[in-house]
């Protein structure tokens, strides 16, 4: 089961409905949007702008409902690790938890018209990407699969939303635990 928590403010709630169906089709397991807003206050680095992915995850832990609960956190803000300028996710490998961002997601970030499809899909496949990482899952070599690294919004667009063979595989076997 997979629950989607807004952290921060000036997440839509129909956004993540709309994602808690796009993951349940995916991955084939229940996927519910839990009440409230995750404050992320603390996680806000003053001097980047930015918030650190990792604290964000460190919190996301204490919502862990039970050992085959994954938690995904969606915010509006942007990311960012210390080793990296930003990030559009972070998760724990193996773990129970994944943060995703929209800022970087938007064509408006990038100074073009808005596209709600366009978004709509860069979130999901942003999110099935770091849900995967929770499944065990590392970076895969297929430019198709959901699992391809992709540091920037083309590399994004151009893999696909569902695993490879191989990858599914992994995937498969952890949600039938
Ligand atoms: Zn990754
Ligand atoms: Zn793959």
């Amino acid at each position: 089961m997979i629950h989607v928590v807004a952290v921060g403010d000036g997440v839509d709630p129909d956004r993540l409905d709309a994602l808690a169906a796009d993951l349940a089709h995916t991955f084939g397991v229940s996927c519910h949007v839990r009440e409230g807003v995750l404050d992320a206050g603390y996680a806000r680095d003053s001097a980047r702008n930015q918030y650190h992915s990792t604290a964000i995850l460190d919190r996301l832990r204490g919502l862990a409902a039970g050992p085959g609960v994954r938690v995904l956190g969606v915010t509006a803000h942007d990311l960012f690790v210390p080793i990296f300028t930003f990030v559009f996710g972070e998760a724990q490998l193996e773990g129970h938890c994944a943060v995703v961002s929209l800022y970087r997601l938007s064509e408006e970030h990038y100074g073009l018209p808005v596209d709600e499809g366009k978004l709509r899909e860069r979130l999901v496949k942003e999110a099935v990407h770091e849900l995967g990482h929770t499944f065990g899952l590392g970076h895969c070599d297929d430019w198709r699969c959901v699992m391809a690294s992709s540091h920037g919004v083309e590399r994004l667009d151009v893999k696909g939303a569902g695993f490879c063979g191989e990858c599914g595989r992994v995937v498969e076997r952890s949600c039938a635990l």
